[in-house]
C-alpha cells in the first residue's frame, strides 16, 4: 500500500527533535512522499529546506495562512514569489479565509488570498486552500478568479452538505484529515464521505495538529504523525465502503496528478 500525506506542517518546532524517526515510522507505514506545507513567511522557506534535504520523498508548498495575514506586505509576496520559482515547491498554500479563529482581521485575510490566488495564475501552480467558518466570502474571492486557476484542493475540508457539493460543483478536490475520527464533531462528515468521488479525494495529517481520536493508545505527547495517515486511510475506507487498497490507490494516484509527483516503488 503506498499512501501520500498531501498536508504535514513537518516544520513545526515539535519536529525538531526527531524528524528523522519520525520520517522512518511514516515510510514503515506505507506513506512513500508527503507534501510538507508552507503557512507563513518563516515557514514557506523551512518547508522548501526540507524538501530540498529529502528529494523524491518531501515536496513543499509556500504559501501564507489566514492566521498570520498580517504579515503579508510586498516584500512577503516577492519572497513568497521567489519559493515558487523552485520545481520542489508544488503548490501554492496554505492559504484562505479563517473566519473561527479570526487571528488576522477579515479584510487582510481577503487581501493575502487573493495577492496568493494571483500567484497561482502567473504561476500555473495548483492551490492548497484552508478555509473555516468563512465559506460564503471563500467563494465570492474565488469567484473573482473564475477560469484562471488550476487545479485546486480544499485541505482538511470540515463543512456541511452543502458547502461539499458546492465544492465538487467547482471540480475541486477535498483533503481529509483525521478530523472524520473526532466523535463530538467529525461524525457529519462519515456521513458525507461516501459522496466524494473517487478523482476528487486525497488524504492528509495536518501534523502535528488533529491527532486521530481513534487511534489507540494514543501517544501520550499528542502530537500528530504522518505514519496515522494509514490509520485515516483505514476509517475513510470503512465510511466509503471500500477496501482500504482501493481508496489509497485512488488517493495516492489523485495526490501524484494534482501535485505532479513521479511514481515510486
Ligand atoms: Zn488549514
Amino acid at each position: 500500500m503506498q499512501l501520500i500525506d498531501i498536508g504535514a506542517n513537518l516544520g513545526h518546532d515539535s519536529f525538531d527533535h526527531d524528524l528523522d524517526a519520525v520520517l522512518q515510522r511514516a515510510r514503515d507505514a506505507g506513506v512513500v512522499q508527503l507534501v510538507v506545507t508552507g503557512a507563513s513567511r518563516e515557514g514557506s522557506p523551512r518547508a522548501l529546506e526540507l524538501a530540498r534535504q529529502h528529494p523524491g520523498f518531501l515536496y513543499a508548498t509556500a504559501g501564507v495562512h489566514p492566521h498570520h495575514a498580517s504579515e503579508y506586505t510586498d516584500e512577503c509576496d516577492a519572497e513568497l514569489r521567489a519559493l515558487h520559482a523552485h520545481p520542489q515547491v508544488v503548490a501554492v498554500g496554505e492559504c484562505g479565509l479563517d473566519y473561527y479563529r479570526d487571528l488576522s482581521p477579515r479584510p487582510a485575510q481577503r487581501r493575502a488570498f487573493e495577492r496568493q490566488l494571483q500567484i497561482a495564475v502567473d504561476t500555473r501552480k495548483p492551490l492548497f486552500l484552508h478555509q473555516r467558518d468563512a465559506h460564503a466570502d471563500f467563494m465570492a474571492v474565488m469567484r473573482n478568479f473564475q477560469g484562471q486557476l488550476g487545479p485546486v484542493v480544499v485541505h482538511c475540508f470540515t463543512g456541511s452538505r452543502a458547502e461539499l457539493f458546492e465544492i465538487l460543483d467547482q471540480d475541486w478536490h477535498v483533503g481529509i484529515t483525521g478530523w472524520l475520527c473526532d466523535e463530538r464533531r467529525g461524525q457529519h462528515l462519515r456521513e458525507l464521505v461516501p459522496h466524494i468521488p473517487a478523482q476528487r479525494l486525497m488524504i492528509e495529517t495536518d501534523a502535528p495538529y488533529l491527532l486521530p481520536r481513534t487511534v489507540k493508545p494514543q501517544p501520550a505527547h499528542r502530537r500528530n504523525e504522518p505514519m496515522y495517515l494509514a490509520h485515516i486511510a483505514g476509517e475513510l475506507a470503512r465510511d466509503r465502503g471500500e477496501d482500504v487498497a482501493v481508496t489509497a490507490a485512488q488517493t495516492t494516484a489523485n495526490a501524484r496528478a494534482f501535485f505532479g509527483l513521479p511514481r515510486r516503488d
